[in-house]
């Protein structure tokens, strides 16, 4: 069994030094107990800030112990009464290739419903994230204009289709290369820019009519492009801002926040965790959406676990298109 450790907490971007490759043996399932080969792993930019030794809405990571998150994978060994050997199953495992868990922590899925990558990606955690932050956050109603940053990305790409599929007038992406804004004028997007073009700009040309709903997966400049653009009573839905992860310094935007007020703005902020509540209608919605090919879902897949560390480098970076993975 290989497994990634934590080998130092990172000042600024992580590197090779913040990891090690560490071998162990594959381990034997106790009692009420369950070994799994994981098949895909997770990696997500919300694990940078559980590199840092402060507390937080989840725990740091502990130094010279492996790194975790969510993974599938098959069961290889059961001492479990309810989980069989074959079953295929969703944890909190990640960052290595064999896990040995209580069967308890572990969710069996079915694996003829869909390619089981997809239930760290559309059907998981980050289509939970798009579909609870723009329905239920941010409150979408039809008709009204959207802009999403980080467009390209898991979430982002899902909350743009998501929002037309639920019949927001207007939809504006944002993302880091003209490839993909290629890719999301593909996937239906009306209007979609590379931020390095100047985001007030390019977001002032988008939306002459301005915003009602901003779902930010990015903060600094791209929420005080937001602000600017927004219309009376919009609402933003702040589900991440990854142009800090890896700051050494507080941000310099937003510098008008004052505008909140005039424009009576509700800023929200959300934890995926807390919407529960909407996962039955999400399942609903967006299993029929995959079965009639209204919903596309883009993922980009490093193999192997010895290279976990530069695929989560990379997804910090813009490395990817759609969910970033490590197949195992
Ligand atoms: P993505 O697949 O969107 O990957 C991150 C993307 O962010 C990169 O591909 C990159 O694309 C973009 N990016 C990186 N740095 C910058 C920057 N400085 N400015 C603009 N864009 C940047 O990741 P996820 O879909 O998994 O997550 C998206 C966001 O949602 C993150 O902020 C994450 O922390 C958050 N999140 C929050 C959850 C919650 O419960 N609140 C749950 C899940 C995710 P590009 O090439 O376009 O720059």
């Amino acid at each position: 069994n290989r497994e990634i450790h934590l080998a130092s907490r990172p000042q600024g971007w992580p590197t090779e030094d913040t990891f090690r490759l560490v071998e162990t043996e594959v381990p034997t399932p106790g009692p009420g107990q369950i070994v799994v080969r994981n098949q895909y792993i997770s990696v997500d930019p919300y694990m940078r800030g559980r590199m840092n030794d402060v507390k937080s809405y989840v725990p740091p990571f502990a130094l010279d112990a492996p790194l975790d998150g969510a993974a599938i994978g098959e069961v290889v060994a059961s001492e479990a009464a309810d989980i069989a050997v074959g079953t295929t199953v969703l944890h909190g495992l990640g960052w290595r290739e064999y896990a040995l868990l209580d069967a308890a922590a572990a969710r069996p899925v079915d694996p003829s419903i869909a390619p089981v990558s997809a239930y760290l990606s559309v059907l998981g955690m980050t289509g939970l994230t798009a579909y609870a932050g723009l329905l239920e956050v941010a409150a979408m109603k039809p008709g009204e204009t959207v802009f999403v940053s980080a467009a390209a990305g898991a979430v982002g790409s899902l909350v743009g289709q998501i929002a037309k599929l639920k019949g927001a007038g207007r939809v504006i992406g944002s993302a880091g290369s003209p490839a993909k804004v290629e890719r999301l004028r593909a996937l239906g997007f009306d209007a979609a820019f590379d931020y390095h073009d100047g985001v007030r700009e390019s977001l002032r040309a988008a939306a002459p009519e301005g915003v009602d709903v901003y779902f930010d997966n990015v903060g600094g400049d791209h929420l005080e492009a937001a602000i600017s653009a927004m219309n009376l009573h919009g609402r933003a839905a702040i589900c991440g801002m990854i142009s800090q992860y890896n700051a050494t310094e507080p941000p310099a935007a937003p510098r008008n926040l004052a505008l909140v007020i005039g424009k009576r703005l509700t800023l929200r902020g959300f934890l995926v965790n807390d919407h529960n509540d909407v996962r039955a209608a999400f399942v609903r919605d967006v299993s029929g959406w995959l079965r009639d090919g209204t919903l596309s879902y883009d993922e980009t897949i490093v193999d192997g676990i010895e290279n976990a560390p530069e695929a989560f480098i990379g997804v910090l970076r813009g490395d990817n298109l759609g969910k970033m993975l490590v197949r195992v």
